[in-house]
């Protein structure tokens, strides 16, 4: 890994205000090396493979302004519309907010990627953005979509890309991993398009045991951070509950299997 370390952490989805509230308050307390920097993971919209509960929207608006006194805040988005949306009604209520805004992978769509790179030029001191991978091990579509987010308008040190694995629909996959990760792949496009990498073992590893086994893999290539899941109480959990992490255990998860020496 890198000395600048970016940690985005917290649930994969916002749920409700008590769940939001104690994340945010965990995470800014988490003690962390020096040059590490801490995000709160609290997405708003939740792509799905299958029809499900699919995130509570703008409603949760009011938790974004409210945590964002406290840390930088970071949302998927799902539509072309989500990323002003979001960044103009939090920046009303909380001028020096910082927002990062993220792209998925069941979501590569370039129409989404140019209007987070849009709304990244119109605030570069509050928006920052991530892509991450798409589903398949596409290289040319990873870095197109880089180059969608940057010609919009993006300043090339507001972005960075996340690793979150390939589906491994036909591939040999001995571990039964969620997804497979592709390091060396990852550190190329890290190379070539000068953008920072984080990791995501959460996606990647799908159950504890195998997301701490991603994070003691990936420790060794030169990420630039992470992207990780906890969860007040991940068995409530509305969506990806088996990969969530205790937020009280995520201080020692990340100690012994990340910041390991
Ligand atoms: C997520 O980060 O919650 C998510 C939906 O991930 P991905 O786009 O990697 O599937
Ligand atoms: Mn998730």
């Amino acid at each position: 890994m890198t000395k600048e370390q970016l940690i985005i952490a917290g649930p994969c989805a916002a749920e409700n205000a008590e769940q939001v509230v104690e994340s945010a308050k965990v995470i800014s307390q988490l003690s962390v090396p020096q040059g590490t920097t801490k995000e709160l993971r609290i997405s708003l919209f939740k792509p799905r493979t299958n029809p499900g509960w699919d995130g509570v929207g703008l409603a949760g608006i009011a938790w974004m302004i409210e945590q964002s006194h406290l840390l930088p805040v970071a949302t998927e988005v799902l539509s072309d519309q989500h990323p002003r949306q979001v960044v103009e009604q939090i920046l009303a209520q909380n001028s020096h907010a910082r927002i990062r805004i993220w792209v998925g992978a069941r979501n590569y769509n370039h129409g989404v990627q140019q209007a987070v790179g849009r709304i990244a030029a119109e605030f570069p001191n509050n928006v920052t953005a991530m892509l991450k991978n798409p589903m398949h091990p596409d290289e040319k579509a990873w870095n197109g979509g880089a180059e969608h987010i940057l010609l919009a308008g993006m300043p090339h040190e507001n972005l960075v890309l996340c690793h979150r694995g390939h589906t491994p629909n036909g591939h040999p996959n001995p571990l039964k991993l969620r997804n497979l990760p592709d390091h060396d792949l990852a550190m190329r496009i890290k190379e070539k398009s000068g953008l920072r990498m984080v990791f995501d073992p959460s996606h990647t590893g799908g159950t504890l045991e195998l997301v701490y086994l991603m994070l003691r893999t990936a420790r060794k290539y030169q990420y630039d951070g992470l992207c990780i899941e906890a969860h007040p109480n991940p068995t409530e959990a509305k969506t990806d509950a088996l990969q969530q992490i205790p937020l009280n255990e995520l201080k020692s998860v990340l100690y012994n299997n990340w910041w390991t020496k």
